[in-house]
């Protein structure tokens, strides 16, 4: 019997409208654990460097995590795995909710699908019943509009649906793709999902999901149920309050924007007003959320409560959490009645929230340097906000210069030319990133966005606090009762670690210590994408519930597979490696792994370049940034040692 997991996957064939479930091999869950590890595996297997967004070869995989399911809080995320059309590389993204483990009690860990259908379908999946229906009546419906007619047209109030809206029926590259209390935004994952026809996968599941040692098992989850308690009864002092307290950023629930209005950048990344909050906005602001936030939300078997509904004048009620909040507002130089009505349209749209409001800001500013001209938008309003609208009706349905910013602002600046390139300046490995410029290079940050491949820093981040603590008697107090560290050094470093003077940034933390913070921040986020957890339990939390010491007995009493740190350290590191493997086949280099240029305003080359030589070499990559074939078969990875030296992509020597 297979614990936690299924077992099966179902394979689905658009182009011929062929379903399969297909038993799975445990060996392979052994080896790379489930969600992100697993459609690790399965891309490098099935999907070549030859294949893009657009083939129908390119799969879009939904998984389930590893522990998605099973009574495990707060685990609840979908790995949506794909190629993506803007960057061109294997691309991963999550969603919360109810999805994930909803599929689990239909009996499936992930749905694979490849081929393209003919016509618009949604697929029907109720437990042994799997069904590609017909969706022409559902064409340029919105993605919630979509999953309440599919609901009431099934007759199943309790199904989830995973839906895209226009921009992913036109394969915008930075569609979504939305669902009920969450989305997977990143990569334009909704644009392969239009592409291969699939407007929606609606599904219902009533079995059961199987635990290997239920009594340890639960006594595990009551723990970390307390500590969660335990957290928000007591926030951490002295940081910032979405790292205070647990959750997905709470910013649903405060009303103090001082700090994100005042420090990330208005417009198209540039302006940063550090005057803006005062009594009158934050009085406003307080009276716009207040009036349209009509509950607070959670997602799947979680107390944390990070989302809101919100219910804006005269337009249907939709879901929102974290940064989005704002974007669109910072994005407009507007206010929060703003940013909340648009978020609603591109809610239904489908688009993804960092990315649609900087291509908009984007578009403007070519137009006040001369590069893109009124022609270019002919019929567009005068008024600030409505422009907005208006691009964003344009950009979705891929209407004249719509067209063109509907691939992102770096291929939108190249297909435009003229010096627009230079305005496409917030991006990493071609895909817009949240609105910060800042003063001095920062060595941890800077090794994060370079080499994340997640394209998204808050998916990265977390475990180790963001700047020192002023005194050392707080930071003393810290690492108290600092229990997830994986080792007491990491004590050490913050110990020591001073605003000022020799142990201050850029050179403390120094370049060695810098590489194991980073590397103990990206190993926690991507133990988080195999199991299916929220980041907000763990890996983007200081101190958070789970964390590398009550991990492996979750796996061994959840899954049954016998787990230690340092058997989980190297499940970790395999699948890691093998995600960049696959970006490595597909051309992903050295030079690609870079920070915007204008990111922080000191910049120091021979400092980076000593942090990526070494972080490259501690992760076992050549200069190059490609695994070695020494890493690669300490990892049990010959196969893909093998292929990069028949593809020349290593030497055999
Ligand atoms: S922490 Fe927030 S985002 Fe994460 S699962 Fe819980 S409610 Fe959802």
């Amino acid at each position: 019997m297979r614990y936690a997991e299924t077992g099966f996957n179902l394979e689905i064939d658009l182009t011929r409208g062929n379903i399969e479930r297909v038993a799975t091999d445990p060996k392979d869950t052994e080896q790379y654990l489930g969600g992100l590890g697993t459609n690790a595996k399965i891309m490098w297997d099935r999907v070549g460097p030859e294949v893009e967004a657009f083939s129908p070869e390119n799969l879009l995989i939904f998984a389930s995590g590893m522990l998605c399911g099973t009574p495990a809080t707060g685990c609840n995320r979908t790995i949506v795995t794909t190629l993506s059309p803007q960057t061109k590389l294997m691309h991963f993204s999550m969603m919360g909710g109810f999805f994930a483990p909803e599929l689990k009690y239909a009996g499936y860990d992930k749905v694979i699908l490849r081929g393209k259908s003919p016509d618009l379908v949604y697929l029907w999946i109720k437990d042994d019943t799997v069904e590609i229906r017909d969706a022409s009546h559902l064409k340029g419906k919105g993605s919630n509009e979509t999953a309440v007619l599919l609901r009431e047209e099934l007759n199943e109030p309790k199904a989830q649906v995973a839906a895209i809206g226009l921009a992913g029926e036109n394969r915008v590259f930075f569609a979504s793709i939305e669902q009920g209390r969450s989305s997977a935004s990143r990569g334009g994952i909704g644009a392969v999902m239009g592409d291969k026809g699939v407007k929606a996968i609606v599904v219902r599941g009533t079995k059961d999901v199987h635990v290997a040692k239920p009594a340890e098992f639960i006594e595990e989850c009551n723990q970390v149920q307390e500590y969660i308690k335990f957290r928000q009864d007591n926030p951490i002092p002295g940081v910032i309050p979405i790292l205070a307290f647990l959750g997905s950023p709470q910013e649903m629930m405060i009303h103090d924007e001082k700090w994100h209005t005042e420090n990330f950048s208005w417009g198209n990344s540039r302006v940063r007003r550090r005057d803006f909050w005062n009594e009158e906005i934050a009085a406003d602001w307080e009276e716009t959320l207040d009036t349209s936030r009509t509950r607070m939300l959670s997602c799947y078997n979680c107390p944390l409560k990070c989302g809101a509904s919100l219910n804006m004048p005269g337009l249907p009620t939709y879901m929102m959490k974290c940064f989005t909040k704002l974007t669109y507002t910072m994005a407009a130089f507007s206010n929060l009645d703003f940013g909340l009505t648009i978020a609603q349209k591109a809610t239904e749209y489908g688009v993804d929230g960092y990315s649609a409001p900087q291509v908009m800001a984007f578009a403007l500013e070519l137009l006040e340097n001369g590069i893109l001209t009124d022609a270019d938008f002919e019929g567009m309003p005068e008024g600030n906000e409505e422009r907005f609208f208006w691009m964003l009706d344009r950009i979705v349905r891929r209407e004249g210069i719509g067209d063109v910013l509907a691939d992102g602002t770096h291929w939108a600046a190249e297909k435009i030319g003229n010096g627009a390139e230079e305005y496409a300046h917030n991006n990493i490995k071609k895909h817009e990133q949240l609105p910060l410029k800042l003063g001095m290079l920062n060595p941890i940050y800077f090794l994060m966005y370079c080499t994340g491949e997640k394209i998204n820093i808050t998916q990265i981040e977390g475990q180790f606090p963001q700047a020192p603590f002023p005194k050392r008697e707080h930071r003393e107090k810290f690492v108290k009762d600092w229990f997830q560290v994986p080792d007491d050094k990491f004590k050490q470093y913050f110990l020591d670690w001073e605003l000022r003077g020799e142990n201050s940034m850029p050179y403390y933390p120094t370049v060695q210590m810098t590489c194991e913070i980073v590397d103990w921040m990206e190993k926690m986020h991507y133990i988080d994408d195999a199991l299916g957890m929220c980041a907000g339990v763990s890996s983007f939390h200081l101190k958070p519930p789970y964390h590398i010491h009550n991990y492996p007995k979750f796996i061994t009493y959840g899954a049954g597979i016998e787990m230690d740190e340092e058997k989980l350290t190297h499940a970790v590191k395999r699948y890691r490696t093998l995600v960049r493997a696959n970006n490595i086949r597909r051309g992903m280099r050295r030079k690609d792994e870079q920070p915007p240029k204008d990111h922080w305003k000191k910049r120091i080359p021979e400092l980076e370049k000593e942090l990526l030589d070494t972080y490259y070499a501690f992760k076992g990559w050549n200069e190059d940034g490609i695994p070695t074939k020494e890493s690669l078969k300490e990892l049990g990875l010959d196969y893909v040692a093998e292929e990069f030296i028949d593809r020349g992509i290593l030497k055999d020597a």
